[in-house]
């Protein structure tokens, strides 16, 4: 089931930034950049952390960074782990080539719970048919358009605005403003992907 309680929490629980609330999260209001920490959490930070402990927080930061459920992660995981590539690079390029990451990505939204709420209400056009599923897979060569309606085009134009100074559009992407229309490129590389947690961690917990 996906986390619908204060995103700020995750990221004090995690220790880190995983930038769950768009702008709010650039901002001098970020719960971590003002370091109020969790009640409690200075005690689980004295206590010695497990290698299964490491492992297990790597998967939820990299889970909630993504906003996926336990079970849409591991389903993505299984899929990863069938690929001939190195696992915990396939596992984070089929997390970065979903719908909603993508949206999020050309800045159509300012996080990614955000650009499902534009996909799910069928706001996105995927090689100029419909999707309304955050998880879709893209591939290279798909072009990602946005649905022309008035509603639509406003929110997206005014989120692109006050994104454009914090979202980078990665290099696998290419975006023509003016016409909202985006197109991928490739698969990202490595050090495109910008994950808050090393992936090899998941591997070895999925492993036992
Ligand atoms: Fe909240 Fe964003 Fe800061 Fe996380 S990064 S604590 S979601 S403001």
């Amino acid at each position: 089931m996906r986390y619908t309680g204060p995103a700020c929490k995750l990221c004090r629980r995690e220790g880190k930034k995983l930038f769950l609330k768009g702008e709010r999260c650039m901002k001098a209001k970020c719960a971590i950049d003002r370091e109020r920490p969790v009640p409690g959490a200075s005690q689980r930070r004295r206590a010695k952390i497990s290698d299964y402990g490491v492992q297990l927080r790597a998967k939820q930061q990299i889970r909630r960074y993504y906003g996926l459920s336990e079970k849409q992660f591991l389903k993505t995981f299984k899929i990863a782990s069938k690929k001939t590539g190195i696992t915990s690079f396939e596992f984070l390029v089929l997390l970065e080539m979903r719908l909603d990451n993508t949206v999020y990505r050309l800045g159509f939204a300012s996080s990614r719970s955000a650009a499902r709420q534009i996909i799910n209400h069928g706001h996105i056009r995927v090689n100029g048919r419909k999707v309304d599923i955050p998880s879709y897979k893209l591939k290279k060569g798909d072009t990602i358009e946005l649905k022309k309606s008035d509603k639509s085009l406003a929110f997206v134009q005014k989120n692109i605005e006050e994104t454009s100074g914090t979202v980078t559009l990665p290099e696998w992407l290419t975006f023509e403003k003016e016409a909202l229309k985006a197109e991928v490129l490739r698969f990202p590389e490595e050090s495109e992907i910008q994950a808050p947690a090393d992936a090899q961690l998941i591997v070895e917990l999925y492993s036992k």
